[in-house]
């Protein structure tokens, strides 16, 4: 679905490469979660997939970035958009309209959908994302977090092959941001590939199948989830916090305790201690 081949990107303006010789493939219907530092290059990844990077965002682009059969570099943003739905962090600056119901059914119009269609996409992606009470107001008047929610509707309402979200949940409290993650679940048990930036690492952790690491716009660590999160070390040189209960497994391994699989829930953490209490 998502094939990158040594992809380097350099912006206008940066002296260094923002990706560096990026080689990554995903799999229709995968869930990738993707971590990092600061300045790691996580957005501009999520720009190039999306085709903002080289389009709006120009610079020295090296390599090829191919998503569901489109070359990114050669394919029209429009085209790119309805293969991939995104949600950058600057989520004004990607609102088209003033209002909440104007800015979904936008998304839907442009994918050509009937009148009808869009009506019943608008009110089911609004009940879904659990906005209803917000169809009708102006998106000036909204809360970060409520922002964050109508611009997921609106790359939801068409029914992308691909998602790619920059940090969804920045803005969200605990219960929406598990309310996200669920949303995202049903769209990935139901086809859609998505590609998740988040520094909720623990929540990510109990989502995405597969982790990648980025540092320095290279791909430090990649795979499945559990396994990427036993570097705990290594993701600690690179400032990243690990969860508890994955520091704490761990230590327990170190000390020869525990062999089993990292926890991410806590009822998982709760059985590794169990385990090692017995
Ligand atoms: P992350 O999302 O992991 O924080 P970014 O992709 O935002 O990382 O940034 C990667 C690198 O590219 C950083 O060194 C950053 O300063 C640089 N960068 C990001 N956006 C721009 C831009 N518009 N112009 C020049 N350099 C940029």
């Amino acid at each position: 679905m998502i094939s990158l081949t040594d992809v380097s990107f350099r912006y206008e303006r940066g002296s260094e490469l923002a990706l560096s010789h990026l080689n990554l493939k995903v799999a229709k219907g995968d869930f990738l979660g993707i971590i990092g530092p600061t300045g790691a290059g996580k957005s501009t990844l999520a720009y190039t997939l999306s085709g903002v990077v080289p389009h709006h965002f120009g610079g020295d682009f090296y390599g090829e970035c191919d998503v569901g059969g489109l070359d990114t570099v050669t394919a029209s943003v429009t085209d790119i958009s309805r293969m991939v739905g995104s949600v950058f962090q600057d989520i004004d600056g990607q609102m088209v309209s003033s209002m909440v119901d104007d800015e979904i059914r936008f998304a839907l119009e442009n994918f050509g959908f009937s009148p009808e269609e869009t009506e019943r996409r608008t009110v089911d992606v609004l009940r879904r994302v659990g906005i209803e009470e917000l169809r009708y107001r102006a998106l000036s008047t909204l809360s970060g977090g409520q922002k964050q929610k109508v611009a997921l509707c609106a790359v939801m309402a068409p029914g992308p092959g691909v998602l790619v979200l920059d940090e969804p949940t920045g803005e969200l409290d605990p219960a929406s941001s598990e309310q996200v993650f669920e949303i995202l679940r049903a769209m990935n048990e139901a086809g859609t590939t998505i590609v998740v930036i988040e520094q909720k690492i623990m929540l990510l952790s109990r989502y995405a199948s597969r982790l990648m690491v980025m540092d320095k716009g290279a791909i430090a660590l990649e795979g499945p989830t559990s396994v990427v999160l036993e570097h705990v070390e290594e993701l600690k040189r690179m400032g990243i916090n690990c969860p508890r209960s994955v520091e704490l497994c761990h230590e327990l391994r170190r000390a020869g305790l525990y062999s089993g699989a990292t926890p991410v829930t806590t009822g998982a953490a709760a059985r590794m201690v169990r385990e090692v209490l017995a």
